[in-house]
């Protein structure tokens, strides 16, 4: 009998595990509370171990089409524009960026059509031993499984976690662009190290780049009439094609928010429930790691489905793998991204990356350099059913 399972939200963990549960042969339908689902944001990147997440999904080719090689990890600069460390001609790079919504398309493609219902906010959750039952507006759906992918704010953690303490803002913020191919066309990437803030740059699809200007902040929620204006003044100064990215973005892209994280859970599921994605684990950015992990986790969750003789085990399965390592990454970026913008540390931090010879620097950022890049998938086994 073909089992059944809801997912809540559209994103990019909840697009992944309706892929998955498509490959294991299990029926899905993924409840998203926007009139239309998509991804909005600007860009992102993905390292290897969620590049081989995607190929286990079936769409890494796909992936790779959309996506751009970005040498951010190789060309790490200060404000004056000298190199700390710089990429060679020819270098390889393990990285690939992508506008999120090219990405979000490549998942929404491979899932199958009539699983998404949008306009839908689930508001309540109840369980039987043998069923799991979802509720919304003037609806309610059952299923042998729920997996809550409904971001960092999530309901189904709300609702079922309730002692769990609300995301947690780290004292930074981010504005992040979209700028123009005429601006952008054939920037490699790159990182530039402040004084209490970097910018990131990759490029993406169609010739633009993705910027985001991560710095601290006191206090969340500062706003500003006229937030192209506030990002371009505080990097005024510094290398093009800093200051001619910004002004090439249109005034109404620029995104301001603030990052926030989740405290460690200490558990993802709960009978037959299951957190996945920012849900689960919202982590800080400065590893560009969340998007990665979340799809890690639809992977993780599948082959589980597949091991194990029941749904709740599946899930114990699950926590146990995932928890640990999710945790890690999320603390290793928080760690990061506190170290990234504090003036005391940056003379030091940046001595020290000018100071690490170039090929020890290549091979830290090597397709296999680190233990979060390592990751391999466990094998999934399709058995799709064709709708
Ligand atoms: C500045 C910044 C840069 C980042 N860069 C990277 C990067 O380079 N690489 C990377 O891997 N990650 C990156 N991330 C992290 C990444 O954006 C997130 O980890 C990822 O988007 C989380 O996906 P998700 O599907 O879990 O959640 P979301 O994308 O938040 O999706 C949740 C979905 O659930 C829906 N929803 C919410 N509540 C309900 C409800 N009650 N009922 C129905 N639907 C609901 C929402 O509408 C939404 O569509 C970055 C994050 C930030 C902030």
């Amino acid at each position: 009998m073909t089992r059944q399972a809801i997912v809540v939200g559209g994103g990019i963990g909840g697009l992944a595990a309706a892929v998955a549960l498509h490959r294991i042969g299990w029926r899905a339908v993924v409840l998203e509370r926007a009139a239309e689902v998509r991804e909005i944001g600007a860009g992102m990147s993905q390292a290897p171990n969620a590049m081989r997440a995607l190929d286990a999904l079936g769409v890494g080719e796909q992936a790779r089409s959309a996506g751009v090689p970005t040498y951010s990890a190789a060309n790490l600069r200060l404000p004056d524009g000298r190199y700390l460390q710089q990429a060679r001609p020819g270098d390889p790079t393990p990285l690939t960026a992508f506008h999120r919504a090219d990405l979000h398309r490549v998942l929404l493609e491979a899932v199958p059509a009539g699983w998404v219902r949008t306009g839908t906010e689930v508001t309540g959750i109840r369980q039987t031993e043998r069923q799991v039952t979802v509720t919304w507006s003037g609806g309610e759906a059952s299923a042998d499984l729920l997996i809550g992918a409904d971001g960092i704010r999530s309901t189904v953690r709300r609702l079922l976690w309730p002692e769990a303490p609300a995301p947690r803002f780290l004292g930074r913020t981010a504005w992040l662009g979209i700028a123009n191919a005429v601006a952008a066309d054939g920037l490699p990437g790159s990182i530039t190290m402040g004084s209490g803030g970097y910018l990131l740059i990759h490029p993406i699809s169609r010739g633009r780049a993705y910027w985001a200007y991560v710095t601290a902040a006191e206090h969340p929620e500062i706003r500003y009439t006229e937030e192209k204006t506030e990002v371009a003044r505080r990097v005024t100064t510094w290398h093009q094609p800093i200051p001619a990215l910004i002004a090439a973005t249109p005034d109404d892209a620029v995104i301001h928010i603030d990052i926030c994280d989740l405290d460690p859970l200490p558990a993802y599921v709960r009978d037959r429930v299951a957190l996945l994605g920012d849900a689960a684990h919202a982590m800080s950015p400065d590893r560009g790691q969340g998007a990665g992990q979340s799809l890690e986790d639809a992977v993780v969750l599948a082959a589980a489905l597949t091991g194990e003789p029941t749904v709740e085990a599946a899930l114990r399965r699950y926590d146990t793998e995932r928890r640990p390592r999710t945790q890690a990454t999320a603390r290793g970026a928080r760690a990061d991204g506190r170290r990234t913008t504090s003036p005391a540390l940056h003379r030091g931090l940046t001595s020290m990356i000018r100071l690490t010879p170039a090929s020890l620097w290549r091979r830290g950022i090597a397709a296999d350099g680190n233990a979060t890049w390592r990751w391999r998938p466990p094998h999934l086994p399709s058995s799709a059913t064709q709708y």
